[in-house]
């Protein structure tokens, strides 16, 4: 219904329709989405929850992160500012994500941040399943992956906006010129990004180029969730190897000048590992804390690890990036060293961790997984 109200506000240009949907996309953005960029809380009604009603044993159905990324590009078609595509990269890499297998052919209903590694919450189902009595989420996601392609770029008179990043080649008209665009990359495992623009013709005009949230210090456009330590990395853009200077445009990069075959411009959005917090009005999350590399969410899942579900992070724990090309088709994995687990009520003991991805969970059998973990031991 939100995907419909944006049309009819971009269609129509009725101000009432505008205003009402900006408010609730403000209001789903700064007080009812998970990390992961799921939504829908509740399984009760397949509802959002109250303000700031962010339990981890959540129902956040893959259709609403689906519904979720139709929202948020139409709110970038209409608007173009890139927070909507800040949104966006946030669910499609790990709330919607995580809706399918690495198999490919099992589903989760619900995605939940925390799971016990036994309750039948997937309609039925402990872990994911092959098809479901009501499957409106395989299908879903399917024709969305399907889709994927189409929303990577955008057009609007003289300007080319590259709104996500992916290994991928693609075709877009910009004043009146054909221009491939072919990305070279291995995002998000790695910070670099190749573009290679090559106009038809050689002609002036603007590529804008999204510089993401979080590179900016920033995981959501509100302040649900904040970073420990919120300063910008020190991201580049260079254009056949001149760096381009920083001025931002709602969080695009606008290059102008005359764009010639095979114009490379090179990005580099450093990923350092981030701690992450929720506003202190989550009551579900007060003295917890999650884990984050570039555009990904990381979890605690039992196939690494013993006892996640009583898994201390303390401040004073080191964590250390790894790529890790044997696991789960390929991932870069988090190592936490002397992290603390708790053991019996007020005694705890230390203990090693390793995160993975959170789309990659259950994938190898039922195990206990939880995204946020307690800074202290209860
Ligand atoms: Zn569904």
């Amino acid at each position: 219904m939100y995907a419909g109200m944006a049309d009819v506000a971009a269609l129509t240009g009725d101000t009432s329709y505008l205003a009402a949907i900006g408010k609730i996309w403000d209001n789903v953005v700064s007080k009812k989405l998970h990390l992961t960029g799921g939504c829908g809380a509740l399984a009760k009604g397949e509802a959002y929850g109250k303000n700031y009603e962010l339990p981890s044993d959540c129902y956040n159905e893959t259709c609403a992160a689906v519904a979720f990324l139709f929202w948020n590009h139409r709110m970038f078609l209409m608007s173009g500012d890139a927070k909507y595509m800040d949104a966006f990269e946030r669910t499609l890499f790990n709330g919607f994500n995580s809706g399918v297998s690495l198999s490919g052919d099992r589903f989760f209903y619900p995605n939940p941040l925390a799971y016990d590694g036994v309750k039948k919450n997937n309609h039925g189902f402990a872990g994911r399943a092959p098809w479901f009595g009501c499957a409106c989420c395989p299908p879903n996601a399917l024709r969305f992956i399907a889709s994927l392609g189409g929303y990577f770029y955008a057009a609007k008179g003289d300007r080319l906006f590259v709104n996500l990043y992916a290994q991928s080649e693609g075709a877009a008209t910009v004043a009146g010129t054909k221009v491939l665009l072919k990305q070279t990359t291995d995002y998000p495992w790695s910070e670099k990004i190749k573009l290679t623009v090559s106009p038809e013709k050689a002609g002036e005009f603007t590529l804008c180029v999204r510089i993401p949230g979080w590179v900016q210090g920033r995981p959501v456009p509100s302040d649900l969730y904040t970073y420990d330590d919120p300063k910008p990395a020190k991201w580049s853009v260079r254009v056949n190897g001149k760096a381009v200077a920083a001025n931002l445009e709602q969080g695009f990069l606008p290059i102008t000048r005359k764009w010639k075959a095979g114009d490379s411009v090179e990005l580099e959005f450093p990923m350092p590992v981030r701690r992450v917090r929720a506003n202190d009005q989550v009551a579900a999350l007060r003295g917890q804390v999650a884990l984050e590399r570039g555009p990904l969410v990381y979890c605690l899942e039992g196939a690494d690890n013993a006892n996640v579900l009583s898994a201390t992070l303390p401040d004073s724990a080191k964590i250390k990036a790894q790529s890790r090309p044997d696991l789960l088709g390929g991932v870069t994995v988090l190592n936490i060293t002397v992290a603390q687990t708790r053991v019996a009520p007020d005694q705890s003991s230390k203990a090693d961790f390793i995160a993975i991805p959170y789309y990659a969970w259950n994938n190898r059998g039922n195990k206990p997984m939880t995204v946020w973990l307690q800074r202290a031991v209860p």
